[in-house]
């Protein structure tokens, strides 16, 4: 949406006829409004202590459980969520808030002694007030919830900016948490980029997550302010094969993440990397594997591979395919969506913007080493280092890479997509600014540590 606009209208990507809604933007003001309630809700919320908190996230924890059925199909019909993942992401969703749930209950800083004499010295973390949350479209209840649960479990209040393709799950998310928290405590601000913007320059710290370009920029913005900021962005992200791999296994993990979702994954794998004598094998299997991927509707249980989110992220895949060539493409899905054929391509000439460039689509390019730490160099050859999957029965290989690789995720024997909730998610380079998100990593940065001297 554009920065004028003061509403937008939410589509069906398998549909594109079908609107779920219109939707008000806001504009600057009303955001600034929504960060100063929160405000003022702040201290309410901490002060009502840890029982009161871990209720309330197990509360919200329960609501989305119940409403699971609802929330999943709503997610099929609004992002295009294969109905399988849609499911999956709603029951990480529980699973988030209930995990956060124990954290008020968390020590929050410990107890020192003094250099010299007697006294005491405390160190405690507090809450930094209100998160101002920014997120994607395509994980619509799953990253509201990874950001908003460790914040308010910390004891911030949180107003959430959600992707516009993405607002009538947002809306119905913040119902279900709504109904569990005082009034202040959780606020949704719809829109683009001018009410996200305006979320940036009035809370007390940003969580984003997004591209790479707008991430940046909020990143910036963030620090100039001085309030903590933290950006999860793009992928290009490799998966590297062995020749010693099992490699239907490899294949179909690969395929997997080349395709699910479309491929509308940050940690979807658009680097294929055969080793030696993997190649030709791999390259018999990876064709096989992908031409055999359910692609359709998303409300289809078996679709893997459903629609891309809109016209212009369609034209953007077929644009990427330029020059390049195919070694196997599934069939696009018949009907009026904004469905694009997964492909992987080969030969590709250096510089080629599949190589360069995070498309975000069911595509990916096959490429050849000539020995591990070849591929380990062709895998970090990017701008970007969020996850890289090495496939391989080796160990030793996977140890290798473990030591060389310079993503800050790496996934063995296992699709480069896959996210566990209780453990730090990000990546390094152009995928990430600022701390890690998820686990305790994320309490932490939703805290400030204060220093408390206590003479004798
Ligand atoms: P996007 O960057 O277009 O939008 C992300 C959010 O930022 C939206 O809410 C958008 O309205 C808002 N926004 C846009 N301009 C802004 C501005 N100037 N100031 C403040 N906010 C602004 O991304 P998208 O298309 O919604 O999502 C796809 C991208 O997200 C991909 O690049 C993908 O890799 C990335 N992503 C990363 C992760 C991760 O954890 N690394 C996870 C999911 C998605």
């Amino acid at each position: 949406m554009t920065a004028d606009q003061t509403s937008f209208v939410s589509r069906n990507p398998a549909a594109p006829s079908d609107v779920l809604a219109e939707f008000a933007a806001p504009g600057p003001t009303a955001v600034a409004g929504a960060v100063g309630r929160a405000r003022a809700a702040q201290p309410g919320w901490l002060d009502q202590g840890a029982a009161a908190r871990s209720s309330a996230l197990s509360a919200i924890a329960g609501a989305i459980e119940a409403a699971a059925d609802e929330l999943a199909a709503l997610a099929v019909r609004e992002v295009g969520k294969p109905a399988s993942e849609a499911r999956a992401e709603v029951a990480r969703t529980v699973a988030i808030w209930r995990y956060y749930a124990q954290a008020p209950y968390e020590p929050t800083g410990a107890v020192h002694e003094t250099a010299a004499g007697p006294g005491l010295l405390l160190t405690r973390r507090r809450p930094h007030g209100v998160a101002g949350l920014i997120t994607p479209w395509n994980f619509p209840f799953a990253i509201p919830s990874w950001k908003a649960a460790p914040a308010l479990a910390a004891g911030n209040t949180v107003v959430l900016k959600p992707a516009p393709e993405a607002t009538a799950c947002a809306v119905r998310l913040a119902e279900l948490v709504r109904q569990a928290v005082p009034d202040g405590v959780f606020a949704l601000v719809p829109g683009g980029a001018t009410e996200g913007g305006a979320l940036v320059s009035a809370a007390d710290v940003v969580s984003f997550t997004g591209s790479t370009a707008v991430g940046d920029a909020v990143a910036r913005a963030a620090t100039a302010r001085g309030i903590p900021v933290q950006a999860e962005t793009g992928g290009l992200n490799a998966a590297i094969v062995l020749p010693d791999a099992d490699m239907e296994r490899a294949a179909a993990h690969i395929a997997a993440a080349v395709a699910g979702y479309a491929g509308q994954k940050c940690t979807a794998t658009s680097r294929v990397i055969a080793v030696g004598a993997a190649h030709e094998p791999l390259r018999e299997a990876l064709a096989e594997a992908l031409r055999a991927l359910p692609v359709g509707n998303p409300a289809d249980p078996a679709t893997v591979c459903g629609p891309l989110i809109s016209g212009p992220a369609r034209d953007r895949a077929a644009e990427a395919l330029d020059g390049a060539c195919v070694l196997a493409a599934g069939t696009a899905a018949d009907g009026p969506g904004w469905y694009a054929a997964p492909t992987i391509v080969e030969k590709l000439p250096a510089g080629h913007r599949l190589l360069t460039e995070e498309v975000f689509a069911p595509v990916a390019a096959l490429l050849h080493a000539d020995d591990l730490p070849h591929a380990v160099r062709i895998s970090n050859a990017v701008p970007y280092g969020l996850v890289t999957s090495v496939h391989t029965a080796g160990l030793e290989a996977a140890l290798h890479g473990l030591d060389r690789l310079d993503t800050g995720m790496i996934r063995i024997n296992a699709p480069s997509t896959g996210v566990d909730f209780h453990l730090p998610f990000g990546g390094t380079k152009a995928s990430g600014h600022g701390p890690r998100e998820q686990g305790r990593a994320a309490l932490d940065f939703y805290t400030s540590s204060r220093t408390y001297t206590l003479a004798p």
